[in-house]
């Protein structure tokens, strides 16, 4: 299993350096792998703190290009210079607050893998398109879209599907619905690109009292938001996928 922990726009540099000292407190199987993917602003401290454990981190969004003239934005060379090993790409707020397209996703994941960082491709479908029967549709067209023509050689490619209805709303998917939704994702992915491995993660108000009904048949682990800002929580999950 794989257990990632997202703060999105959470935590000062101060608070990642007091959390990241009490993660490493905590004593794991080496069987679950962990990574955190704090902001920009303390992935440097990240690194600092997490060189030689056990414990990865990564990036919560990047841009495509390697440097240049784009305001704002953070390269996948700049990720790799801090030692991530991970990056999402297509999370749900990305996409719907952002509007970021599967196009940009699928460049953005070009340009990871170019630079050997680990894309985590995230798909998933709205509330009104699960309950129109289009769940499965949706995510054939964003994984289409998204990982078409990718090199992905023989590597391990991990995605996570993320119900948008489920994130940070304290709704789960129910495990029938994961166990469809992640067979779908790998058979999908086997057939755009037989000789890759995927690793597909559940995120959506995944917490320490629902991680077990969750984890069904297809699912690789776990991308944990809210979850995943508080140590005792956080490390609960890890414990549970040891
Ligand atoms: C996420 O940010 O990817 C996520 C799944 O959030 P939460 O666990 O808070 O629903």
């Amino acid at each position: 299993m794989l257990v990632i922990g997202n703060w999105k726009m959470n935590k000062t540099v101060a608070e990642a350096r007091v959390f990241i000292k009490e993660l490493l407190r905590e004593r794991f199987d080496k069987k679950c792998s962990v990574g955190i993917v704090p902001s920009f602003v303390a992935l440097h401290i990240a690194g600092e703190l997490l060189e030689g454990t056990p414990i990865g981190f990564g990036a919560q969004n990047c841009y495509f290009e390697d440097q240049g003239a784009f305001t704002g934005e953070v390269s996948p060379l700049m990720l790799k210079d801090l030692g991530c090993k991970w990056c999402l790409v297509g999370h749900s707020e990305r996409r719907h607050i952002f509007g970021e397209t599967d196009e940009l996703v699928r460049r953005k994941a070009v340009a990871l893998l170019r630079h050997e960082i680990r894309p985590i491709v995230c798909v998933g479908e709205t509330l009104e398109q699960r309950n129109s029967g289009k769940a499965i549709s949706i995510l054939s067209a964003q994984l289409s879209r998204a990982l078409e023509s990718l090199d992905l050689g023989n590597e391990e490619f991990v995605l996570a599907y993320e119900p948008v209805w489920a994130i940070g709303t304290g709704m789960v998917a129910k495990p029938p619905q994961i166990e469809e939704a992640h067979n779908f994702i790998i058979e999908h992915c086997k057939r755009m690109h037989p000789k890759a491995n995927f690793r597909v993660l559940y995120g959506g108000s995944v917490t320490p009292e629902n991680c077990k009904e969750i984890a069904v048949n297809g699912v690789g682990g776990f991308l944990v938001g809210g979850a995943s800002l508080s140590v005792e929580k956080f490390s609960s999950i890890i414990r549970f996928c040891i």
